[in-house]
Parts: structure tokens; C-alpha cells; sequence
């Protein structure tokens, strides 16, 4: 049997991260537990308004392990070995007040936004509440309603971590990435990371399945947080069994431990597929666009899609330049999240099903009998000779076809301005589109 602890809301932007309370906890129980499976970290939907961050939320599986073990991690100079399946019956309620004392010890209490929660139980909860979670809003009873076996869950505060510490535990994978993350040693918590960029650029370009490790458009690192949090750096990728030597090419200030963890980031799984257009929720519509993109003040980009209106915002850079590109006519599919009030769609990425025939007018029609060019009678109103009076139809109008800088296929924004689950296109099998000069 396994004991599923999950664990939220513990953080607060000016110091301490989940992920550290996990490696805690592993070093705790695995005293006189074993680690079953990799640590989880899992993301919820991004869209809560009272996230710190990420919307992450952390499950730890512990029992009395059977068969192989793998190295995952090390801790304090120690290995931290992982099994992959559990033995024998466990009870909840022994390891209690070792979580509690290190929920406690290491949660941002004093932050009025930081509302720690944890659950350990024999059993997972039903999944449906981890879908519900990561892609939509979710009551504490809708949360609690998911518990499907005696155990402990406790609150804190306002209580509301239990939500995210359940849906973790709920978490059963389809698809999952990996993500090795390095602790930074104490004494250099709150200094500036010593990273060599020479060093995560080799990396990204050595190991081709991990991603999201340097943002060439903008030129900066992005493995590394930009908060005080323990982490020095993590790596994202498909294969967990490279992730340690990737890591271990890093160039920089040494770091205290590390742990690999099993994640949903990278993953989509937080896109509603279909039509609906909800707010905190993030959606793939396709639309046609309906008016000519436009720059607003901030350097954000905005285009009209009939009942709805995407923008790119200006951290997305680069990207912005294929919103710009788009016509009326061209058909889309768009990934993003929808804010409430104005009612928009925050675009993640996007793909260019087809695009319309774009021309551009050279010259009025020639009247056949006084060889004269005919007159513009107004926007769409056609021509007419000025002399003869023959009347033309809009459509006669001399054009030239001009093409296009955009091709169909998917686009995305830089590295660095991409959400946690957002599925990048290198893990997609799908096409990506190609941005050139028209
Ligand atoms: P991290 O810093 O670890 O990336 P975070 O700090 O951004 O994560 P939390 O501090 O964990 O986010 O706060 C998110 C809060 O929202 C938690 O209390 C969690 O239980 C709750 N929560 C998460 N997902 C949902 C959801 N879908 N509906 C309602 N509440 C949610």
C-alpha cells in the first residue's frame, strides 16, 4: 500500500518554494519509509486569481518498497533511492506529525495569501477532481467530496491548500514530463544565482529532450527562478533518465541537492477543448479572423475573431509579429486563457489553418470605349466612367496578389514567455509554422 501525501499553498513570493518542503519531506520519511515512484509536481490551472505563481502543488508517494530502485536524487550528500511499487499496509495517521512539523516549519504563515493544506491518504482521490482542478475553479467541498478513503487532511488558515494538495494526489498521468530541480545551499538563499549562460545554452543544444532551457529570442537564461526561492535552477524534459547529466553540465555555484520530479508541465492538459468561452479557463477555439490586428498601448497586439478578441501581450515578443501578420479571412485555432473583464483570450500559441487571398489595388478599371480610367464611386460602390457613364463592379479593379509572411502551421511564444503547462511545439507532433518576409 502507499500513503499519498499532497501539499499546497505553502509558499509566498518573497521566499520558500513546495518544492523545497518536498525534499524535506523526502528526507524525513525516507528514514523509515521508502519513496515509491518519482515526487510529483503538479500544476493546476493557471487561471486562479490567488495564485503566488505557478499554481503548483506537490504529491509524495511513500510505503515499504518491492523490486528495483532508482537513484532519483541526492540529498545532503545522501542518494535518494525510489521503488517503483509498495508492499504491506501503512497508516495515515503515523506520519502526521512529521508533515505537520515540517508544513509548519516551512510554510510563509505570516503572508495573508499563503493558506498551507495537506492530505495523506491510503488511496488516491477520484481523478476527476485533479481534471477539474487544472483546468477549471473548484470548491473546498467539491475538493473534499473527491476522498475516497480515511486519512488525514489538514487546513491552515483559511484552509484553501487542501484543494491543490487533493488534486495533486489525484493526478494520474497521461501524459507527464520530467523535471530535475536543484536546491540552493542555505547560506546563499536571497543572493543573486551564479549561473554560467555559456553553459545552459551547451546544455539546451546537447540534450535534445529536455526544453524551455534558454531563451535565444530575448537571450536569458529561463531554468532559473527570478524569486528568493531554494531553487538554484530546474531542467524540463521527456526522458528523466538524462536529466541528472544534464544537470550536472551546468556551470555555476555548486548546489546543495537535487530531485527529479514527475510533472504535468509541458503536458496541455490544462486546455478545454471545444467552443465555450469561459472565463479563468483556458480554451482551442478555431475562428476566423474578422479585422486587421492592431498595437495598443504597452506594446500588446490585438485581433478581432468575430465574438471574440485574442491578444498577445508584450512579453510574448517576437510573437507578437505573427499576430500582427494575420488578415481578415484567415482562419485559426488559438490556445489561451480567458480574462474575465474585458472579455479576452490571452493567446499561449496558435496555428494558421489557412490564410485568404491578400491583394492590393494597382490601378481603376479601363472604360473598353473611351480608353479612360473609370472613377471610384466609394468603398466597395465599384466605378463608373466619367465620361461614358458604363458602371464597373468593385471586383474589376486592377490588383496585384501580394504575399504573405505567414504559412499554416503553429506558432508559439519565446521560451521565456510560455506557461508552466503549456505543451511547447518541440512536443508536438504537429507542424510548425514559418514566419518570413512577405
Ligand atoms: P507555486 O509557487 O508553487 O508555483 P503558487 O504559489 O502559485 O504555486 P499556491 O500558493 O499554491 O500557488 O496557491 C494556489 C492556491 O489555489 C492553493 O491554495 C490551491 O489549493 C488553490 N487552487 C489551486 N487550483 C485551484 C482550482 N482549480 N480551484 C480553486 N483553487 C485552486
Amino acid at each position: 500500500m502507499v500513503l499519498w501525501i499532497g501539499v499546497d499553498d505553502t509558499d509566498s513570493l518573497q521566499g520558500m518554494c513546495t518544492t523545497f518542503l518536498a525534499a524535506e519531506i523526502v528526507r524525513e520519511l525516507t528514514e523509515d519509509y521508502d519513496l515509491i515512484g518519482f515526487p510529483r509536481l503538479v500544476r493546476l490551472n493557471p487561471n486562479v486569481p490567488w495564485k503566488t505563481r505557478g499554481n503548483g502543488a506537490i504529491c509524495l508517494r511513500f510505503g515499504r518498497g518491492t523490486g528495483r530502485r532508482n537513484l532519483i536524487g541526492e540529498l545532503e550528500s545522501q542518494p535518494v533511492w525510489s521503488f517503483a511499487r509498495a508492499e504491506g499496509v501503512d497508516d495515515p495517521e503515523r506520519v502526521q506529525s512529521r508533515i505537520a512539523n515540517l508544513v509548519e516549519r516551512r510554510s510563509e504563515f505570516r503572508e495573508p495569501t499563503t493558506n498551507p493544506g495537506f492530505c495523506i491518504l491510503s488511496k488516491q482521490p477520484a481523478a476527476t477532481l485533479y481534471w477539474k482542478a487544472v483546468r477549471r475553479i473548484v470548491s473546498k467541498e467539491e475538493a473534499l467530496a473527491a476522498v475516497r478513503s480515511p486519512g488525514v487532511l489538514r487546513e491552515y488558515k483559511n484552509g484553501r491548500g487542501i484543494i491543490g494538495s487533493l488534486a495533486a494526489a489525484a493526478w494520474r498521468p497521461h501524459d507527464r514530463t520530467y523535471e530535475v530541480l536543484c536546491y540552493r545551499d542555505e547560506s546563499r538563499w536571497r543572493t543573486p544565482r551564479l549561473l554560467e549562460s555559456g553553459s545552459v545554452r551547451y546544455m539546451d543544444r546537447t540534450f535534445t529532450s529536455t526544453f524551455n532551457n534558454y531563451d535565444y529570442e530575448c537571450n536569458r537564461i529561463v531554468i532559473a527562478p527570478h524569486s528568493p526561492c531554494p531553487i538554484l535552477f530546474g531542467i524540463r524534459g521527456d526522458d528523466p533518465g538524462v536529466l541528472p547529466s544534464a544537470m550536472r553540465t551546468i556551470k555555476g555555484e555548486p548546489a546543495a541537492g537535487w530531485m527529479v520530479f514527475e510533472t504535468n508541465q509541458g503536458t496541455d492538459d490544462h486546455v478545454i477543448p471545444g467552443q465555450a468561452v469561459e472565463p479563468k479557463t483556458t480554451v482551442q477555439v478555431e475562428r476566423e479572423v474578422s479585422g486587421r490586428p492592431r498595437s495598443i498601448r504597452g506594446g500588446h497586439v490585438v485581433v478581432e475573431l468575430n465574438d471574440l478578441e485574442a491578444a498577445a501581450y508584450e512579453p510574448s515578443k517576437g510573437f507578437r509579429t505573427v499576430v500582427r501578420a494575420l488578415r481578415p479571412g484567415d482562419r485559426v485555432r488559438v490556445v489561451g486563457s480567458i480574462r474575465d473583464q474585458p472579455r479576452t483570450l490571452n493567446i499561449e500559441k496558435l496555428q494558421v489553418l489557412s490564410l485568404s487571398e491578400e491583394s492590393h489595388k494597382l490601378a481603376n478599371p479601363l472604360c473598353f470605349k473611351c480608353q479612360k480610367r473609370a472613377k471610384s464611386m466609394g468603398r466597395k460602390a465599384g466605378f463608373r466612367c466619367a465620361r461614358c457613364g458604363q458602371r464597373f463592379p468593385a471586383s474589376s479593379a486592377i490588383t496585384e496578389h501580394v504575399s504573405r509572411p505567414l504559412e499554416p502551421g503553429w506558432y508559439e511564444p519565446p521560451v521565456g514567455s510560455r506557461r508552466h503547462l503549456s505543451k511547447p511545439l518541440s512536443r508536438r507532433p504537429a507542424r510548425s509554422g514559418r514566419l518570413g518576409a512577405a
